[in-house]
C-alpha cells in the first residue's frame, strides 16, 4: 500500500486527517472529541491505540480539541511546536515532543512530516508535508497569506489538501461584525476561495494528481462555489481529482499518486 490520506472531518467544528502507510499511522490535528475521534476512526476500521502519533498544526480547538484526552487514554504520542503545546496547557516536556519548522520529524519507519510556518491569527501555525517513499503530500489549513518556502515544498506534492475558507463576496456581504471579516480576510487570517486558487496555480502542475479543498466556512462558502472558483484557475494543468472536504466525515480516501478518491463505505 502507498500512503493514504483521508480527512475524519474539515472545518471550524474541527479538523483532523489520518495519514496511513504500510507500517505507520498518524492524525495530523485532532479537533474533534475524543469520542467523536474515536468514532470516525472506527468507520476506517481503526482503534486510537493504532495511532502512532498525533502532530497538532496550531492550538486552535479546531484543531487540538481532542489531543490531550486521547493521549490520557490511549498513550498517544502528541507532536507539537512549543508555543502550541505551552497554549494548549500541555508539559512541555513530559506531554509534548516538540518540533521546529522545517526539521524532519521521522514519525515511523516509512513516513516523515516537515512542518512549514504559516501566517494565522498569533498563532504559530505549521502545514504538513509527509513524505514516503520519495512521494509527498501537503496538508495546510488556516493561513492568511504563503511565502515562496511553503510554495516551494507544496509544489513538489503528488497530493494536496487546502483550505478554501470563504468566498469573498459571501464574507463580505455576510452577517459577521467588521472587524471580524477583517481578521479572517487579513493576511494572518484564513485563504479565500481566490487566494486559494492563486496559491494552487503556483504549485499544480502535470505531476498533481490529486486535491481536497477544506475548512470551507458553512457561513461563508459553499463546495460549488470553492471548486469552481479553484478549477477555473488550475483547468488547463490539472486532470486529477479535486474533492471537498466538509465536517462530516471520513467521506474518501486517496491514495497517493493515484488521481481517483476512493469512497469510504459507511
Ligand atoms: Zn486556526
Ligand atoms: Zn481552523
Amino acid at each position: 500500500m502507498t500512503l493514504s490520506i483521508t480527512h475524519l472531518g474539515s472545518g471550524s467544528g474541527g479538523n483532523a486527517t489520518l495519514i496511513a502507510t504500510d507500517e505507520t499511522k498518524i492524525l495530523l490535528d485532532c479537533g474533534f472529541s475524543g469520542k467523536q475521534i474515536e468514532k470516525r476512526l472506527e468507520l476506517l476500521e481503526l482503534s486510537p491505540k493504532e495511532l502512532d502519533a498525533i502532530l497538532i498544526s496550531h492550538h486552535h480547538i479546531d484543531h487540538a480539541r481532542g489531543a490531550p484526552i486521547i493521549q490520557k487514554r490511549w498513550g498517544t504520542k502528541i507532536w507539537a511546536n512549543f508555543e502550541t503545546c505551552a497554549r494548549l496547557g500541555m508539559d512541555p516536556v513530559n506531554e509534548c515532543h516538540l518540533f521546529e519548522p522545517l526539521t524532519r520529524i521521522d514519525v515511523g519507519g516509512d513516513l516523515s512530516i516537515l512542518p512549514v510556518s504559516v501566517n494565522h491569527d498569533r498563532a504559530d501555525n505549521v502545514g504538513f508535508i509527509a513524505s514516503h517513499r520519495g512521494e509527498r503530500a501537503a496538508v495546510v489549513t488556516d493561513l492568511g497569506s504563503w511565502n515562496d518556502e511553503l510554495v516551494r515544498h507544496m509544489a513538489e506534492c503528488v497530493h494536496i489538501s487546502i483550505e478554501a475558507n470563504y468566498d469573498s463576496k459571501r464574507l463580505w456581504n455576510g452577517p459577521y461584525p467588521e472587524r471580524l471579516k477583517q481578521r479572517i480576510a487579513g493576511r494572518g487570517g484564513h485563504l479565500s476561495n481566490r487566494q486559494t486558487a492563486d496559491l494552487l496555480s503556483n504549485v499544480v502542475g502535470d505531476h498533481t494528481r490529486s486535491i481536497v479543498l477544506s475548512h470551507l466556512s458553512a457561513q461563508n462558502n459553499a463546495p460549488h462555489l470553492a471548486e469552481s472558483e479553484v478549477l477555473m484557475e488550475i483547468d488547463e494543468v490539472f486532470t486529477g481529482d479535486i474533492s471537498i472536504s466538509t465536517q462530516e466525515g471520513p467521506e474518501f480516501a486517496h491514495y497517493l499518486g493515484q488521481a481517483e478518491s476512493e469512497k469510504i463505505a459507511i
